[in-house]
């Protein structure tokens, strides 16, 4: 009777369900490993296994945020990027028994394009901007993520000089500090409306920074201004272009996948790669109008860093012109040496640009000119495609002396046109200064 309680005991400590392993190998070097299974699979865990057998820590295999809509018909889907191990031959499963592990479809993203090599950019240090000694030790994780912010000020925006933008970085670390009692400023990295990077958080490279309430495994940069109502400022081109080069420098680092998802151990979850702080958090950080940009900014990194990162420049110099053109340097914000301009209204003048494109793909299409009040606001702008021609308007009084972008074209591999005319009404100029291709 005794032992028959006993016996009683064990089995009721036992588990109810044992745990099931399921060892898949890779069939070809990964980067990134994917599973598909129907719902009410519940605790199922992954972990990446090494050729020399060990494993890395379990991860709980969970609906990838950016994947939703696939679960119309049942069917949920989990992405998960290996971490900085190169030796990685698969993947391990668990989960309990009674659903068979077998019903789990794994599917693997190979890693035939390795990210390249990107160079850090420019990066104003602490000392740079006068920074306070930090208040405690730097501690580090390995960097797996990259978080979008803004510092919600409209000021800093407005800024006009490298001194005050510096200011306005030891006035962040101060508010962080002082204000809000933290050890030292939370972002990791900021960035000016001009494109200087300056460094945030004390301790070099990959420190763990203060920036979203979880931090282990993200690297927090902050755009400086306020992308959000009632100030609804917009990232400028030189943010954009910064942000790209300090994100495709950190993927390159960390073998982090732009486009893709993964485990944030700060977070406990998986995540976007590339997110924006709402993404984790219940605030409007980075702002609507920081926020909307982050597919873009993804893109123009996996563009950079896997094989596409075509970018084509063609300035004014490289079209060919008919009609009545004049070049000049006069008017500010011009791109390159100078740029023609000719009379809307008058005989047909035409610039056309032939730009060879290397390999066949979505391009994005941008145009600078210096802006002028004579400047014809609905200048005609076009491309070839399909022996048809395309075209859109873009307003040359406002937004000169950057990219502006126009759109995204898939154009095919060799000669490509585009054009730009003096067709309007008369009384206006039109610009012709550079266009810009860059593969998506
Ligand atoms: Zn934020
Ligand atoms: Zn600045």
């Amino acid at each position: 009777m005794l032992m028959l309680l006993c016996a009683l005991q064990l089995a009721t400590l036992a588990p109810l369900t044992p745990v099931a392993q399921r060892q898949l190998l890779a069939p070809t070097a990964f980067h990134s490993v994917g599973f598909e299974w129907q719902d009410g699979y519940e605790g199922l865990e992954a972990a990446i296994l090494a050729a020399d057998g060990t494993i890395e820590p379990w991860w709980p295999v969970v609906e990838a945020a950016d994947m939703r809509i696939s679960q119309v018909g049942g069917k949920r889907y989990a992405a998960l990027v290996h971490g900085s191990s190169s030796t990685s031959v698969g993947v391990l499963l668990r989960g309990v028994a009674a659903k068979s592990l077998a019903t789990i479809q794994v599917f693997w993203v190979p890693a035939s394009t390795p990210l390249a090599l990107a160079v850090q950019p420019p990066i104003y240090n602490r000392s740079s901007w006068g920074a306070n000694p930090a208040n405690c030790a730097p501690t580090y994780c390995n960097t797996t993520h990259i978080a979008l912010h803004h510092t919600a000020s409209a000021s800093e925006y407005a800024s006009s000089s490298w001194a005050q933008c510096a200011a306005n970085v030891k006035a962040t670390q101060v508010y962080h500090m002082v204000t809000r009692g933290w050890c030292d400023i939370g972002y990791n990295y900021l960035i000016c409306p001009h494109g200087d990077v300056f460094e945030g958080r004390g301790g070099g490279d990959n420190v763990r920074g203060a920036h979203d309430g979880f931090n282990c495994g993200s690297m927090g940069v902050a755009m400086m201004g306020y992308f959000h109502t009632p100030y609804n400022q917009t990232l400028t081109m030189p943010m954009k272009d910064s942000f790209v080069d300090l994100a495709a420098w950190k993927c390159a680092q960390q073998n982090i996948q732009p486009l893709g998802s993964s485990w944030y151990a700060g977070l406990g979850a998986v995540e976007q790669n590339m997110y924006g702080h709402r993404d984790v958090s219940n605030t409007a950080c980075p702002g609507d109008f920081a926020y909307a940009e982050l597919p873009w900014l993804r893109a123009r990194v996996d563009a950079l860093l896997n094989g596409g990162g075509t970018e084509i420049i063609l300035d004014n110099g490289a079209a060919v012109y008919s009609g009545n053109w004049t070049t000049s340097n006069s008017a500010a914000g011009h791109y390159g040496p100078d740029y023609r301009w000719a009379n809307t209204g008058t005989a047909p003048a035409r610039a056309l640009w032939t730009v060879n494109i290397p390999s066949a793909g979505r391009y994005q299409v941008a145009m600078w000119w210096p802006a002028g009040s004579n400047r014809y606001p609905a200048t005609l702008v076009g491309v070839a495609l399909h022996s048809s021609i395309y075209t859109t308007t873009i307003n040359q009084q406002i937004n000169g002396g950057q990219w502006n972008v126009l759109g995204s074209v898939s154009l095919a591999g060799g000669a490509n046109t585009f054009g730009m005319s003096n067709a309007g009404a008369l009384g206006w100029v039109v610009v012709a200064d550079a266009l810009r291709l860059i593969k998506l």
